[in-house]
């Protein structure tokens, strides 16, 4: 069976090599090529010897998913639509800031924890994406980013799990993937710039805090249970005391000394002055300047019955939790005319319709050219 290298961590990469009778350096090179070039022939592959050539060609491949469609939105923020069979599909957004470039990338088709306020959720699962679906869309975007922009350094400087789907609810092939966005052969992305968010699966976040410890982020959208359990069904199996306090070991682990708290902001449900007091009660009840709040406007779908918070209200709700002196940002939509913003990823999965009416509306649109992040190789 053809293997797809995609697939491999360089570990896993080495243990195949050795399989072919090769020694370790030359996964190294192999796995060089791969991510740092982007390279998928590999008889391009011009250092390895012609006879390692042939045998990767009758063994293995370097296949990302089909892109069924690439939305170009006026602020600079890319969205992929790619095919991941049985009539699925998942996204990925590429957003461009002036001091970095951001991924963000989907774990899963769908997902099962049915968040209240998530178009994904409301979905359902269909499935898991591979390590090798994961790390692809990584590995598409750069080398695309990179040739779009004529430009030969690293384009993405951030990785964010924050696409579809709950990434430790896909732990087995979560790990290789950060494992090659990690390392110093594939992405060299430092620990601090990759962000996995999770809606709160507590064990998986102790596993996580040893196999690969990046930075963390947790959708925490209520102040107390009997909200948490409506918003987020999970809360049942891991309520609030529980995911609080796996935070908190998490902490020792962390690359940064901070907990970063996602918070939708849902109009007449979590936005009040006594939600954000309490929130900061139960913040301040462990010392410390251990978490930062970010909020995020609500981005409605129909189907949800939910509006988003008006903006003084998300000012006012900041206010507190900032005077209470916990660290709060407001999310800035981005990609709003491409719905590429968090929430509204893959509305449209198994509308491929949809999808294609939506570019050619998008071909309308003024393509400005993209600011070009800081392609920077020192660590932070
Ligand atoms: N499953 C993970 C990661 C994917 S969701 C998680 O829940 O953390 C990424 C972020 O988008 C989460 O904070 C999630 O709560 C938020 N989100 C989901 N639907 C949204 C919506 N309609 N509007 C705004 N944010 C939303
Ligand atoms: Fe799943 Fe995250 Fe959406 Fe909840 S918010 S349904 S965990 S993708």
């Amino acid at each position: 069976m053809t293997v797809n290298l995609l697939d491999l961590d360089l570990e896993g990469l080495a243990v195949f090599c050795q399989r072919l009778g090769e020694k370790r350096f030359r996964a190294v090179q192999l796995f060089r090529w791969i991510h740092q070039k982007g390279a998928s022939q590999f008889e391009d592959m011009s250092d390895l010897a012609k006879s390692l050539r042939e045998k990767l060609k009758g063994e293995a491949c370097v296949t990302s998913m089909p892109v069924v469609s690439q939305h170009i939105s006026a602020d600079g923020t890319i969205k992929w639509l790619f095919d991941v069979g049985g009539g699925n599909a998942v996204e990925t957004v590429f957003i461009p800031e002036e001091d970095r470039g951001t991924l963000c990338v989907s774990s899963q088709v769908g997902c099962a924890v049915g968040c209240r306020f998530c178009s994904t959720g409301h979905q359902g699962f269909s499935r898991n994406l591979t390590s090798g679906e994961i790390i692809a869309q990584l590995w598409f975007a750069e080398h695309f980013l990179r040739k779009h922009l004529q430009c030969d350094q690293r384009v993405i400087s951030n990785v964010v799990m924050m696409g579809m789907g709950e990434p430790l609810q896909n732990y087995n092939a979560l790990i290789p993937a950060l494992k090659v966005m990690l390392d110093d052969h594939g992405y060299g992305l430092s620990r601090r710039r990759v962000t996995v968010s999770t809606s709160g699966i507590v064990p998986m976040m102790d596993r996580l805090a040893r196999d690969a410890p990046v930075a963390l982020a947790v959708s925490l959208h209520a102040p107390n249970d009997t909200l948490r359990d409506q918003l987020v069904p999970l809360n049942l199996k891991y309520p609030l005391a529980q995911l609080v306090a796996a935070c908190h070991r998490y902490l020792a682990y962390a690359p940064r000394d901070f907990i970063t708290f996602e918070y939708c902001m849902l109009d007449g449900v979590n936005d009040s002055d006594a939600c954000a007091i309490q929130l900061a009660q139960r913040v301040k009840a462990h010392p410390g300047a251990w978490c930062k709040f970010n909020l995020i406007p609500f981005n409605p779908f129909p189907s949800s019955g939910l509006l988003c918070s008006k903006p003084d209200r998300v000012q006012a709700f900041a206010r507190i939790l900032n005077e209470a002196g916990i660290i709060t940002t407001i999310r800035k939509t981005r990609g709003d005319d491409i719905d590429a913003a968090c929430g509204q990823l893959a509305g449209d999965v198994k509308d491929r319709t949809r999808a294609a009416e939506r570019m050619a509306r998008q071909r309308t649109f003024s393509i400005h050219p993209i600011p070009v992040p800081v392609g920077s190789t020192e660590k932070v």
